[in-house]
C-alpha cells in the first residue's frame, strides 16, 4: 500500500460537476488501497476574483489582509470535495493550512514553508480517511494566515509529500504531461515519460508553465517523485525524478524551451578597463532589474561592446539606466531590441555528448536563422534570435534532435 499525495488544480475543481468527477477519481484510487492526501487549488478564476475584490477597495491592499481574502478560495473547494467523498461512502476530512499546521515564515503573499506537522494527517490516514488539504496557504508563528505565491498549491502538494515521505506526489492538471516543447508550436511534440528535476527546472524557468518552479525545486531538494497527469484522462503522465543513469536510450535533448519575454540592450564603445562590467551592470541590479544573458566582446582599440538581456517589462527602465551609465563612463552609444526571442535546448544527456551545441547551430543555419547571442550551461544551450523566426527555430530544432513524434496512425 502506497501513500500518495494528489494535487488538483483550479480547472480540475472549477465547478461542482468537476469536483464530483475528482471525487469519483479519488474514490477509485482509494478503493485500490492507497492512502491518499488530496491538495486542492481554488476554483479556476477564483483567486483572481478575490484579488480583484480587494483592489476595488484599495490599489495596494495590505499583504496580511490580502492573504486572509485569497486563502478563502481553497477553503471552499476542500470542504466541497470532502462532502463529495463522504456522499460516496469514502471517509474524508478537510483541513486548512492552519489546521494541519503548515508553518511558514511571515512573508505575506510569498511565504515559504518552514515546517509541517504531520500528526493529524497521519492519524486520519490510519483511521482510513482521505485527507483533503487546502493548497497555497499556511500560517506563521503568530497565527497569521499566509499564502505561498501564485500557483503555490503545487508547492503545498510537494511539501506535504516530503513531510509525509509519500511514495509519489501526483499533480493533476489540464495537460496529460510534460511535452518536448509547446504542442501549439510543434504539433509533433511528444509527451515525455520521464524528465529529471534539473531539466524540469530549466524548462519551467524558460517558460513551460506546467508546474510552479518552486515546487520543482522543493521536489528536487527532498527527492519527491513528482508526476504530472491529466485530471480526467487516463494515462501515465510524466514522471519527474532524479537522473538514474539508466537512460542509455534517452535522447540527448529532452526538450526545447522558448520565451518571448526578454529584450536586449547593447552599450557600445565602452573604455575597456578593469571593473567595466561592474560599472555597467551594477546600476542595473541596483535598480532591481534582473539580467539574464550577458555577452562582452573582445576589445578593439581599447573599447568593447557589452550586450545583455532583461525582462521585456523592464526594458525601458533598463534603457534609461544604461544611457545614464554611458554618459558617466564615456561610452559611445546605447541601443536595444525588444523583438527578440530566446530558444533553448535542455537535456542532461549533454553532459556526456560532445557537439550538441554545434548541432543546434547547424540546424539554425540551415534555416538561415541568425544567432544574436549564445549562452550555455551544463544541461542547456540558449540562443537569442529575431522573434519572427521563433517558431521556425523551435520546429527545426525539434526535428534536428529527433524529438518529433512518429506520424500518428489514424484511429
Ligand atoms: N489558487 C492559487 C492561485 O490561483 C494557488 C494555486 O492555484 O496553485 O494562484
Ligand atoms: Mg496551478
Amino acid at each position: 500500500m502506497a501513500l500518495i499525495v494528489q494535487k488538483f488544480g483550479g480547472t480540475s475543481v472549477g465547478s461542482i460537476e468537476r469536483i464530483e468527477q475528482v471525487a469519483e477519481k479519488v474514490k477509485k484510487h482509494r478503493e485500490a488501497g492507497d492512502d491518499l492526501v488530496v491538495v486542492l487549488s481554488a476554483m479556476s478564476g477564483e483567486t483572481n476574483r478575490l484579488i480583484d475584490l480587494a483592489k476595488q477597495i484599495t490599489d495596494q491592499p495590505v499583504p496580511r489582509e490580502l492573504d486572509v481574502i485569497v486563502s478563502t478560495g481553497e477553503q471552499v473547494t476542500i470542504a466541497l470535495l470532502a462532502m463529495a467523498l463522504m456522499k460516496r461512502g469514502v471517509p474524508a476530512v478537510s483541513y486548512t493550512g492552519n489546521q494541519v499546521r503548515i508553518l511558514t515564515d511571515s512573508a505575506h503573499n510569498k511565504a515559504r514553508i518552514l515546517q509541517i506537522d504531520d500528526q493529524k494527517i497521519r492519524a486520519d490516514l490510519k483511521a482510513g480517511r482521505v485527507v483533503v488539504v487546502a493548497g497555497f496557504q499556511g500560517v506563521d508563528e503568530h497565527g497569521n494566515i499566509t499564502t505561498l505565491g501564485r500557483g503555490g498549491s503545487d508547492t503545498t502538494g510537494v511539501a506535504l509529500a516530503a513531510a509525509l515521505k509519500a511514495d509519489e506526489c501526483q499533480i493533476y492538471t489540464d495537460v496529460d504531461g510534460v511535452y518536448t516543447t509547446d504542442p501549439r508550436v510543434v504539433p509533433q511534440a511528444r509527451r515525455l515519460e520521464k524528465i529529471t528535476f534539473e531539466e524540469m527546472l530549466e524548462m519551467a524557468s524558460l517558460g513551460s508553465k506546467v508546474l510552479q518552479i518552486r515546487s520543482v525545486e522543493f521536489a528536487g531538494k527532498y527527492n519527491v517523485p513528482l508526476r504530472v497527469l491529466h485530471s480526467f484522462k487516463e494515462g501515465p503522465g510524466t514522471l519527474i525524478t532524479i537522473d538514474e543513469e539508466e537512460s542509455m536510450e534517452q535522447p540527448i535533448i529532452s526538450g526545447i524551451a522558448f520565451n518571448r519575454d526578454e529584450a536586449k540592450l547593447t552599450i557600445r564603445g565602452v573604455p575597456d578597463t578593469p571593473g567595466v562590467a561592474f560599472k555597467i551592470l551594477g546600476p542595473i541590479s541596483a535598480s532591481n532589474i534582473e539580467v539574464d544573458m550577458i555577452v562582452q566582446n573582445v576589445s578593439h582599440d581599447n573599447t568593447t561592446d557589452f550586450t545583455f538581456t532583461v525582462h521585456r517589462n523592464e526594458y525601458e527602465k533598463a534603457y534609461a539606466v544604461l544611457e545614464n551609465t554611458a554618459r558617466e563612463i564615456g561610452a559611445r552609444e546605447v541601443s536595444g531590441d525588444t523583438k527578440i526571442a530566446k530558444v533553448s535546448i535542455v537535456g542532461v544527456g549533454m553532459r556526456s555528448h560532445a557537439g550538441v551545441a554545434s548541432r543546434m547551430f547547424e540546424a539554425l543555419a540551415k534555416e538561415s536563422i541568425n544567432i544574436q547571442m549564445i549562452s550555455t550551461s551544463e544541461i542547456k544551450v540558449s540562443v537569442v534570435i529575431e522573434e519572427k523566426y521563433l517558431e521556425l527555430a523551435v520546429r527545426a530544432l525539434h526535428t534536428a534532435f529527433e524529438l518529433d513524434a512518429p506520424a500518428r496512425q489514424s484511429e
